[in-house]
């Protein structure tokens, strides 16, 4: 068991969230600030292999992912898998989200693409859902999963600056009015699939660490 110490003397167990993502890791790291844990990234690993995610559901890669990093790096291992699924298009971009528009894909193409699946489905807006699937796998083996879904509307309309991916043309269900990239961070997070996902989680782990 790789455990620290803080500074009142509790035992530290170490959880490695497995995402170079700062923006993730800061998020993860203050949703379990309460806990005798050390949060830290994968980058503190050096290079290391990227896990298959072979998985046909989000909850499928986020596990595959907390069970190769929990091998890789020795330590327990949090996970997570998000993405979009748009309901005139069958549930994709779904597992693929990050690669809609192909292997190079960014955010800009990624919704150039959800834009033209739309205009060839000959509609302008589709009701669609959000979904992330968090994995922890501690260091003897046990797994805990949590899953988190934001409903609400695609529309060919972008707005907002905020937020990243598919969330200028993503109308919450919670403010119809606006988009995902028109919420301040703390209400994105009060009704995120990524805010559920984690504050499920972390009820999961106070039971765990009690
Ligand atoms: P990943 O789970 O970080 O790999 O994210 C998968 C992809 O889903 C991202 O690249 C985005 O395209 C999309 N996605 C996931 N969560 C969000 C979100 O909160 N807003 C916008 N797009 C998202």
């Amino acid at each position: 068991m790789k455990r620290l110490e803080n500074w009142r003397g509790e035992k530290m167990k170490k959880i490695v969230i497995a995402t170079k993502n700062k923006g993730k890791v800061r998020e993860m790291r203050e949703a379990l600030s309460h806990l005798p844990v050390e949060v830290v990234s994968l980058a503190e690993f050096g290079a290391l292999p990227d896990a298959v995610e072979d998985g046909k559901t989000f909850a499928e890669n986020a596990r595959i992912k907390a069970s190769f990093y929990r091998g890789k790096t020795g330590c327990a291992c949090l996970a997570d898998d998000s993405g979009l699924e748009v309901e005139v298009l069958g549930g994709k971009p779904g597992i693929f989200s990050a690669r809609f528009a192909g292997f190079h894909a960014d955010d800009a193409t990624n919704n150039e693409k959800l834009m033209e699946e739309l205009r060839k489905a000959g509609v302008e807006s589709s009701p669609a859902d959000y979904r992330c699937a968090l994995a922890f796998v501690d260091e003897d083996g046990t797994n805990l999963l949590t899953e988190g879904r934001c409903d609400g509307t695609v529309r060919m309309v972008p707005r907002g600056e905020n937020g990243f991916g598919y969330d200028p043309y993503f109308y919450t269900e919670a403010y119809p009015d606006r988009t995902m990239a028109e919420l301040s961070l703390e209400e994105k997070d009060a009704i995120s699939h990524r805010g559920r996902a984690l504050r499920a989680m972390v009820k999961e782990l106070e039971e765990r660490l009690r």
